[in-house]
């Protein structure tokens, strides 16, 4: 839709200008520094750092509603960088100019009610966030929109060159991490560590077809982020992992995207989240609490962390009562949400500070955590499958925390939950495979219910020549093929012939 045809109160505000007032704070020693470069950890303290609009107050000079308004209208607005995350520009990153956005098709993934036979399965009406129908496959593009954008915007104000943007992964940072940077042809260069063995096929092709240098090591994800922040401390590179602050930004919008797809009715819905480096629960947090204080939204969602057992950190804090909590790497062991895989999440320290504002702001239970069994993850993403929906394996994670949480009462009356599909299926497919083929037991405890089970059939047809490869048939060969070809499925299938 056009600039002009929108309505009059929001028209010059539908195309946003670069303004606010960012800061990266640190959360250690309370320090503040300028969004002049890229920091990771806190200059003066090696802390974590948060990106904080110092002056958010503006934002609440006008009323919810009409931030509600403005989002709703802008949805309609045809301009690329408005389409992504930045169509949240205000409450998103609004240092950086349209102009520098970098935008491929990200955000804005469909929130797609449970088809009727998996809801009667669970026993309660839910809704699944499918984001991995972003350009990479997976929600870290919302956050490589924003890093790459800021970077983009140093590069055209700083006249930064020869950039080199690195990352470790359990696989789908590295794959958006070569496509964004990819994007920006020559002025960045994208080099990505995956630990050897634990990344499917279909991830690791991912950052080769993007032209990134890619290093496999050996070791788990915990490891390659080690040789990462060795790297960011020891040379001029930029740091892609969700340490860099501006991914949190980004996947804020993940947030934004759940109040705007209920109307901006929050207070009754309760979002599962599978977390690993704890990046992407931070910045849903840290959005839903931006959304509140402007009054965007009246009452916060809850919010629910799901773990598998074999990668639980988070769980195992979260499980203790307030006063005697303590935090303890844990060392993971294989899970088939590979990539939740992490046993030090580095977003920690950002995710227990967030977790406690958030229980202030909506009140104790606001923010819970459960744990999930490798075959309980397993099998909610082959009943999702079968119900009419694809979710990756930390879908699967998302589904089955929904189910552990139903069963221990952690889901309240009349509310609502929204899972996150964190990825595509057909990226996590050698998990599927390997439990049809009954191969999960051994490394992930995990046996394939015969139920769930399913292969494709070689079609036998005694007496009759297969056509062979390559060769053709002739007519009279098909046709007496064709014939036997359609008795055999039909007997297979049990279908009566038409009388
Ligand atoms: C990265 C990732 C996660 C975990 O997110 P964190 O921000 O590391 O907690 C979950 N699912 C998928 C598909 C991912 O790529
Ligand atoms: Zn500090």
């Amino acid at each position: 839709m056009k600039p002009e045809l929108f309505p009059e109160d929001i028209r010059d505000r539908i195309l946003p200008e670069a303004g606010g007032d960012l800061r990266y704070d640190c959360l250690k020693c309370g320090g503040s520094f300028p969004p002049d470069a890229l920091h990771y950890t806190c200059p003066a303290c090696g802390g974590l750092l948060l990106l904080r609009d110092h002056a958010e107050g503006r934002l609440r000079e006008r009323p919810g509603s009409w931030w509600r308004r403005l989002f709703d209208h802008r949805l309609m607005a045809n301009s690329q960088a408005l389409r992504g995350v930045f169509c949240y520009h205000e409450f998103l990153a609004p240092l950086i100019p349209l102009e520098d956005v970098v935008y491929l098709g990200e955000a804005h993934t469909p929130a797609v009610k449970a088809p009727e036979p998996l809801e009667k399965e669970v026993g309660a009406p839910f809704f699944v966030k499918l984001d991995g129908l972003n350009p990479s496959a997976s929600f870290k593009d919302r956050g490589m929109a924003a890093a790459l954008s800021f970077v983009r915007h140093l590069v055209r104000v700083q006249g930064k060159r020869g950039v080199m943007a690195v990352c470790a992964s359990t696989g789908d940072t590295s794959a958006a991490a070569a496509l964004y940077s990819a994007s920006l042809g020559g002025a960045v260069r994208a080099a990505v560590l995956l630990p050897r063995g634990y990344v499917t096929p279909q991830q690791l092709s991912q950052p080769l077809g993007a032209g990134a240098s890619v290093f496999e090591l050996p070791g788990v994800f915990d490891d390659c982020m080690k040789v990462v922040e060795r790297l960011s401390e020891d040379y001029d590179v930029v740091l892609l992992n969700s340490k860099n602050p501006w991914r949190v930004l980004g996947q804020e919008s993940y947030a934004f995207e759940v109040a705007q797809q209920f109307d901006w009715e929050t207070g009754d819905l309760v979002l599962f989240v599978p977390v690993g480096n704890a990046g992407n629960i931070t910045a849903i947090l840290g959005g839903l609490l931006k959304l509140h204080r402007a009054g965007v939204i009246e009452r916060l969602p809850r919010v629910t962390a799901v773990q598998s057992e074999r990668a639980n950190p988070v769980f195992r804090y979260y499980s203790a009562a307030p006063g005697s909590r303590s935090y303890e790497p844990v060392k993971v062991r294989p899970s088939v949400a590979q990539a939740a895989m992490i046993g030090d999440p580095v977003s920690f320290p950002r995710l227990a500070w967030l977790a406690q504002e958030y229980e202030a702001a909506r009140g104790p239970g606001a923010f819970q955590a459960v744990e999930v069994t490798e075959q309980d993850i397993m099998d909610s993403m082959i009943l999702a499958n079968r119900t009419g929906l694809t979710v990756c394996t930390q879908g699967g994670e998302s589904l089955a925390g929904l189910r552990a949480a139903l069963a221990a009462g952690l889901v309240l009356p009349g509310e609502t939950a929204v899972l996150d599909s964190t990825a595509h299926a057909l990226k996590f497919m050698e998990f599927q495979n390997a439990y049809f083929r009954g191969e999960l037991a051994a490394d992930y405890g995990v046996s394939s219910r015969p139920g769930n089970v399913n292969a494709p059939r070689a079609l036998e047809l005694p007496g009759i020549g297969l056509p062979a490869q390559g060769k053709t048939l002739t007519p009279e060969e098909r046709s007496v093929f064709t014939v036997a070809a359609a008795r055999a499925i039909a007997s297979a299938l049990g279908l009566a012939p038409k009388s």
